[in-house]
């Protein structure tokens, strides 16, 4: 009686309640061996493309060799045809034109390639009691106390007085020097540890250190300034002023490597959204004759607000799109607003060290899979894009019919906290949009981890969304 009874609830449950797994119970061993080897790529690919501007570059490579070429406006294009648009080095558009009328409206993607790091300021470089330091400005949100005693590498580029540039690349291959910011010993930080944590590392703090050689003169000032210069003139033909018109990012220098003793995860610097970014990419890389014209988006400052050209405030993704209806003598205006989009940007996983902050029923988990998040924003819902049951009930159908385990994210309980994604900018432009990316755990640290099911279910939800008939 009692069994039967047990049997008849857990029926309906079965039928009732949601059904929610790790994936690692729901999933076939040759599909977790399919992830895995994504993973492989994946890590790969990180230890290539550190900043935005690297990430367009290998981003442009693979499209290449995956038969994409350069988008010229006005030309004519048909079904099957694969592009690609740069805007300015630092963001990029790919798209695959779709067999359906352009006026179907698009599959588009929009996934974020810059990652909270140190810039430098426009006069870096100083000597401070015969040591050398470069000055740097924090760009994103970070807790800034995470960012000294890393190891550091910089990236970036410098335009000289001539006009021509030279890429800068230091601290990431074998043997090359690094970088780090220092901090005061315990045994004297008495009064340090008194600070608030926001304030435990200032932002005027975050001096990263680069030499302690003086040129071998013993007459004169800042020699170590001079000799660490010296140093930089002859490597990249560069003087002090050349500084001012670069762009250089101090990026922690560790590569992405596997966590875990069953190495489920992955650790790596930008993983926050670059785990996106490259999910997203292969998967348009990936599609072949799709229905509808698909367009993944590799965008710049979203963590500064997507402000700037090459943000997706910009009108850079507009303009693209009104181009491609024009060369199909359609009004593009009606391509944007029939355009279903997916932002693709991570969402915080949750934390067993750290439970407080996380609605368990609604944030989500490492292994269950691409989080489909509905809404983000701060207390009432503030600056969130919130995507209608419409769009969200087409979404899970989708990736219900096609194999992707998937899961609700919420960017952690009611006040206590927030954030946002570029959803909002795509739904100024009058498309269907919402959240779906991989969970995180440590977001916005040097080292963030995520794990190798997740991304390869971002990938799988990528690419059925672009395959969609
Ligand atoms: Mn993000
Ligand atoms: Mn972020």
């Amino acid at each position: 009686m009692d069994n039967k009874e047990r049997s008849q609830s857990e029926m309906l449950k079965e039928k009732l309640f949601s059904q929610k797994k790790n994936a690692y119970f729901v999933l076939e061993d040759s599909e977790i061996n399919s992830a895995f080897e994504v993973c492989e790529e994946y890590k790969a690919f990180m230890n290539k493309a550190k900043i935005e501007r690297e990430f367009v570059n290998e981003s442009v490579k693979a499209a290449k060799a995956a038969g994409f070429t350069e988008y010229e406006a006005g030309k004519k294009y048909s079904a099957g045809d694969k592009v690609y648009v740069v805007n300015r080095g630092k963001a990029m558009l790919l798209a695959v034109i779709g067999t359906r009328p352009l006026t179907d409206g698009i599959r588009l993607a929009a996934a974020h390639i810059d990652s909270p790091r140190l810039d430098l300021k426009q006069h870096p470089l100083y000597e401070d009691k015969e040591i050398a330091l470069l000055k740097t400005h924090y760009y994103g949100g970070i807790k800034k106390y995470q960012w000294s005693t890393v190891p550091m590498a910089l990236h970036g580029t410098i335009v000289k007085a001539d006009g021509s540039s030279v890429d800068v690349n230091i601290g990431e291959d074998e043997g090359d020097p690094q970088f780090c910011v220092t901090d005061l010993l315990i045994h004297l930080a008495d009064e340090q540890m008194k600070r608030p944590a926001a304030k435990v590392v200032k932002g005027e703090e975050l001096n990263i250190l680069v030499g302690s050689r003086p040129f071998k003169d013993d007459k004169g000032s800042q020699l170590v300034k001079l000799y660490t210069l010296q140093l930089l003139n002859e490597k990249y033909g560069i003087t002090e002023d050349d500084l001012i018109s670069a762009e250089l990012e101090a990026v922690p220098a560790c590569k992405a490597v596997d966590i875990g003793f069953d190495r489920s995860m992955i650790g790596a610097y930008g993983q926050d959204d670059k785990v996106c970014a490259f999910t997203e990419l292969k998967a348009i890389l990936d599609t072949k004759d799709p229905a509808y014209t698909c367009v993944a988006v590799l965008t710049d400052k979203e963590e500064i607000g997507s402000m700037g050209n090459t943000g997706l405030e910009s009108e850079y993704l507009r303009y693209f799109i009104l181009r491609l209806a024009n060369s199909f003598g359609v009004d593009g205006t009606a391509v944007i607003s029939a355009t279903q989009a997916l932002s693709a940007d991570v969402n915080a996983a949750f934390d067993p060290t750290f439970p407080e902050p996380t609605d368990i029923n609604n944030g989500c988990r490492l292994n269950y899979g691409v989080a489909v998040t509905k809404y983000t924003g701060a207390r009432g819902k503030s600056g969130s894009s919130d995507a209608s049951a419409e769009f969200v009930g087409k979404v899970r159908r989708l990736f219900d019919a096609n194999g992707v385990e998937w899961q609700t994210g919420e960017l952690g309980k009611v006040d206590a906290g927030g954030g946002g994604t570029v959803a909002q900018y795509l739904a100024n432009l009058d498309m269907d949009v919402i959240d779906v990316g991989v969970p995180v755990l440590s977001m916005h640290s040097p080292f963030e981890v995520t794990s190798k099911i997740d991304t390869y279910m971002a990938y799988k939800a990528f690419k059925v969304f672009f395959a969609e008939k």
